[in-house]
């Protein structure tokens, strides 16, 4: 596609993504500060419509709320979220284009962020603006909220956007983050496109396991070692996995994959509950599905001694937790005291401030999932509709004390390879695709704060 005609929305998407706001858990470490105020008076430049109607401000750092006030003041509002921030690019020579130079090629918008998530956020933003030229105003509040620190647990943006509004004593009909998409090619039984909203969230904890040595030279060791005693808990936790028990998210995802999947395994899937013994196995046989049934844990940093020859004053290991809905942080920490049952063995939650509790269900029979299933449906007519348990975090679980209804939902298509682009290598998104997003977004806020919709649950 010849630049002269290529939409000016791609265009300011590929502006957007020439923009390093690469998050560092540590912000004095962060490579280009500079970009995040940069990237807010990009906004401000390329959206003056959204600025001039709603009211802007800054409680996150960074973090940005607009508010666009309705027609009614009764009316509960609705929250749409995104994030600005990225993941660093890793090298980038191993890009086939320089993943901050901001380039359409090949039909594509290519750059760090094109999928997660400055696409979801510059595509509200121009659903917004397009709406405003045409004279709309949204029956309710609208409020757009876009952390700028999501990729670091979001601590200092969406977690300081909600406290504002909780502190204001708004409580929103729902709020609509990033999260799952329209995937194909990547659920086994159906062919069909899904389109996956998350109505649940897993939660998050590392914790670190850890064991003092007693002294001694490496040249005349003790029986037991400390490394030999962590071992030996990290193989009591492998092979006693957390229990796997079937949410109602996952049944509710089964059951409504159950007419598109083929014959012979429909009533299994519209009976989830029944056929438990049959599908706990085939679930837990694959990681992916695994993930959806448990609390998993995957050890991930070991360190012990600097020196071949040296015995570690202490050996400790990392665990990576995530939560199923049900189970709790509180509750995760004392059974790995159980499981592990060595008192050589501390067992502490790493940075406390990062981890978080899983995000139950929210509603799936409420006016405001209706309204999105109704546009998921006018944007990706082929598509099966099923809830789903995100098993990754995102910025939403910080808006839990502000919304009942929390849904996580990225109106894309993705197969296998796009999957592999989050946080990987040529990250990019068809112009399409980009286009279909701003389309989705338009007719939701249309359908969620338009006239339709009343108070009813
Ligand atoms: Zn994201």
């Amino acid at each position: 596609m010849k630049p002269s005609s290529t939409p000016a929305p791609a265009r300011r998407l590929a502006s957007a993504l020439s923009i390093p706001t690469i998050s560092h858990a540590d912000r004095t470490r962060e490579p280009h500060p500079e970009a995040f105020p940069r990237f807010e008076q990009f906004l401000a430049d390329s959206f003056p419509l959204v600025f001039s109607g709603s009211s802007c401000e800054s409680p996150g750092a960074p973090g940005l709320l607009f508010r666009l006030p309705g027609r009614s003041e009764t009316l509960a509002p609705i929250i749409l979220a995104a994030h600005y921030d990225v993941v660093p690019a890793g090298a980038a020579d191993d890009w086939r284009l320089p993943p901050f130079s901001g380039q359409i090629h090949d039909d594509c918008i290519w750059g760090r962020g094109a999928l997660d998530d400055k696409a979801s956020l510059l595509a509200i933003m121009e659903a917004v603006e397009s709406l405003l030229a045409e004279g709309f105003q949204p029956e309710r509040d609208l409020y757009l909220a876009f952390g700028g620190d999501e990729e670091v647990t979001g601590t200092r943006g969406a977690a300081r956007i909600a406290a504002l509004l909780q502190q204001r004593g708004i409580q929103a009909a729902a709020v609509i983050d990033e999260g799952t998409a329209v995937v194909h090619d990547t659920i086994g039984m159906v062919r069909r496109p899904v389109a996956l909203i998350g109505t649940a969230e897993k939660g998050y904890l590392d914790v670190q396991l850890s064991c003092r040595a007693s002294d001694g030279h490496a040249s005349m060791p003790q029986r037991r070692t400390a490394a030999g005693r962590l071992a030996r808990a990290l193989r009591r936790l492998e092979r006693r996995p957390f229990p796997a028990r079937l949410r109602p998210v996952v049944a509710g995802f089964l059951r409504q994959l159950a007419p598109a999947a083929p014959a012979l395994l429909r009533p299994l899937l519209r009976f989830p509950r029944l056929f438990w013994p049959l599908l706990r196995p085939v679930l837990a046989a694959n990681p992916k599905t695994d993930a959806m049934i448990r609390t998993t844990q995957a050890p991930t940093m070991l360190s012990g001694s600097a020196a071949p020859n040296v015995l570690p004053a202490e050996v400790s290991a990392v665990i990576n937790l995530r939560l199923l809905p049900g189970d709790s942080i509180a509750g995760v920490l004392r059974r790995l005291q159980r499981v592990v049952r060595d008192p050589a063995i501390s067992i502490t939650p790493l940075l406390p401030e990062g981890s978080s509790e899983p995000v139950p269900e929210s509603p799936v029979d409420g006016w405001v999932y209706r309204g999105l299933q109704d546009s998921v449906t006018a944007a990706f007519p082929d598509a099966v509709i099923a809830p789903y348990l995100v098993t990754a975090t995102t910025d939403s679980k910080h808006y839990r004390a502000v919304a009942d209804a929390i849904y996580r939902f990225l109106p894309l298509p993705m197969g296998p390879a796009e999957l592999a682009m989050i946080h990987g290598v040529d990250e990019r998104i068809a112009i399409t695709d980009y286009l279909r997003m701003i389309g989705f977004y338009r007719d939701l806020i249309q359908r969620l704060t338009g006239n339709s919709p009343g108070e009813e649950a």
